[in-house]
């Protein structure tokens, strides 16, 4: 397998190796009765019509997948799309246990994430241990290029100061300076896994478009009336990120 503990590789570069894909694809062939990929391309074109919009707006009775889970679960799910990105939530072990149960039953695919496992001493001295040791565990694990921190409900009581932490954990060496932090996403008492996902992607976009990764100037938005220099500055601004997201994330 080409899994192991002197290798240990991330979900994005384990599940493109061979014995994985022939996995995926008897799992398709055997189990999942999947349509043909002519249909399926069919079905996504159909979705675009003006067709499909009004049947779907037309629906009444039906509501889709009601149910909701709380910011961090969306925050993993956000933070494992991105390449050599591991989430990482700072919190009680359980909640993590319950995003990574719910996404693998969803997706039938194992999910990736490290939990900081606060407990009773953590949650009345802090957690600040528990993240510089987490942090630590994590990189030497997964040598991730990025780590989207979240939050649970257990931190969030105790009011942890979360990019205080990042940073002493980089001081204290856990994980290299130039790691990859995008803004932390707490707060996992309101919204929902949405406002966890939208949440991700926002810390990812400003840090990267904000200046923070370094890779970048500070953008610096100015009134122009949306004259055709601004339209070719933020194309150039929207090339730049994607460069860097690929060569950092
Ligand atoms: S305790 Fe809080 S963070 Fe943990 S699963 Fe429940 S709502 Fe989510």
């Amino acid at each position: 397998m080409p899994q192991n503990a002197d290798n240990v590789l991330d979900h994005f570069n384990l599940f493109r190796q061979p014995e994985y894909k022939e996995m995926f694809e008897n799992k398709q062939k055997n189990f999942e009765a999947k349509h043909p990929a002519d249909k399926i391309e069919e079905i996504r074109e159909w979705t675009k019509t003006k067709e499909y919009q009004e049947k779907n707006f037309a629906r009444e009775a039906l509501t889709v997948n009601p149910a909701k889970a709380c910011q961090p679960l969306g925050a993993v799910f956000a933070a494992v799309g991105f390449e050599s990105t591991i989430p990482f939530v700072h919190g009680s072990q359980g909640c993590v246990a319950y995003y990574r149960a719910h996404l693998s039953r969803h997706f039938k695919e194992p999910t990736s994430c490290v939990s900081s496992s606060m407990t009773e001493d953590a949650a009345v001295f802090g957690g600040l241990n528990n993240m510089i040791d987490g942090l630590a565990n994590t990189y030497n694990m997964y040598k991730p290029k990025m780590i989207a921190v979240s939050t649970t409900c257990m931190a969030e009581v105790i009011g942890d100061d979360l990019n205080a932490f990042i940073k002493t954990s980089k001081e204290k060496g856990s994980v290299p300076q130039n790691t990859t932090f995008p803004s932390p996403t707490p707060r996992p008492f309101v919204g929902s896994h949405i406002t966890g996902y939208d949440n991700v992607i926002k810390g990812v976009l400003e840090h990267f478009w904000d200046g923070k990764a370094g890779t970048v100037d500070k953008l610096e938005r100015t009134p122009n009336n949306r004259s055709t220099s601004s339209a070719v500055s933020m194309a150039t601004r929207s090339a730049t990120f994607a460069r860097s997201s690929a060569s950092s994330a």
